[in-house]
Order: C-alpha cells, then structure tokens, then sequence
C-alpha cells in the first residue's frame, strides 16, 4: 500500500505559513523621484518580478509586508514614511532602493534625511544611482532569504 507514502506530506504549520510569506510578498512603492522609475522596469515583462512571487503590488500599508522605498526622503515628509512602515502588516520588511534612500544621495542639506534607517529599520540596501531593475531584484531575492521557514508564528 504505497498510497499513503506517495500523495501526503507531514509539516508543521509555521513552515507552511513562513513558506507562503516567502514566495507571497507584497510590495508597497514608496517612490518619491528617479528610483521608482527602476521599479517599473523591474515590474515590467522584460523583468517580470512574478517569478519570485513579488508581483501583486499594493498601495494600501494595510495590504503590504514588503515596503520599497525609492527616492529622496526630506525631514517634511518623514512622518509619513513612518507612520506607514507602522501601518504595513506584521511581519515586515523594507528595501532602501538607491543612494538618496539609503543615505540621502548626493544632497547632502539640512531638508534631506540622510538614511531613511534614522526612522525606520532597512533589511536590504541597494547601492546605485539608479540601481538597476536586476539589483532590486536581488534584495528582493535577499528578503525572501531572511525569511526562514522555521521561524515561530507571531
Ligand atoms: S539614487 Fe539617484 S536615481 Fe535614485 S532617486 Fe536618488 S538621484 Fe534619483
């Protein structure tokens, strides 16, 4: 009787969640300037971010766990990156796209954060001016890395 054997698999019920997580995320663009135009070429056919699972982009925190910001973060608008990191969805994570994301970039003034890790924790950063599509690929790839299926359930 090889029925049994052949058409069940036993797991435990957090790796099916964190593999589901892993192979599910949904992006939040958080994009204010040249960045996010990447971003669209990274969505695109030619890219097609769909293979890794990563393509039903939302713009509702309440709908993401993977926020991707792309483009220069002044002091003004601060605020309201955090408070929509602190809306996204538990787990989270986030994606500093580009120079001005991860440290302001070339404007180096007193209006511009110089990191948008002074607010909000960053898991990936990529480096580039504008990177390109295949780089922010890869930090998504990095992402579902860090999300290890044996990790207890929140
Ligand atoms: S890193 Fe370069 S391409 Fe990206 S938003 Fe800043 S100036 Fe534009």
């Amino acid at each position: 009787m090889r029925f049994f054997e052949d058409n069940v698999i036993t797991t435990k019920l957090e790796d099916l969640v964190n593999w589901g997580r892993k192979y599910a995320l949904w992006p939040m663009p958080y994009g204010t300037a040249c960045c996010a135009i990447e971003f669209m070429g990274t969505v695109a056919s030619m890219h097609d971010i769909s293979r890794f699972g990563a393509e039903v982009v939302r713009f509702s925190p309440r709908q993401s766990d993977l926020l991707l910001v792309m483009g220069t973060i002044n002091y003004k608008q601060a605020p309201v990156l955090k408070r929509i990191y602190e809306q996204m969805c538990d787990p989270k994570w986030v994606i500093a796209v580009g120079a001005c994301a991860a440290s302001g970039g070339f404007y180096n003034n007193y209006s511009v954060m110089q990191g948008i890790d002074e607010i909000i924790p960053v898991d990936v950063y990529v480096p580039g001016c504008p990177p390109r599509p295949e780089q922010i690929m890869n930090a998504v790839i990095k992402i579902m890395d860090k999300i290890d299926p044996r990790k207890s359930l929140d």
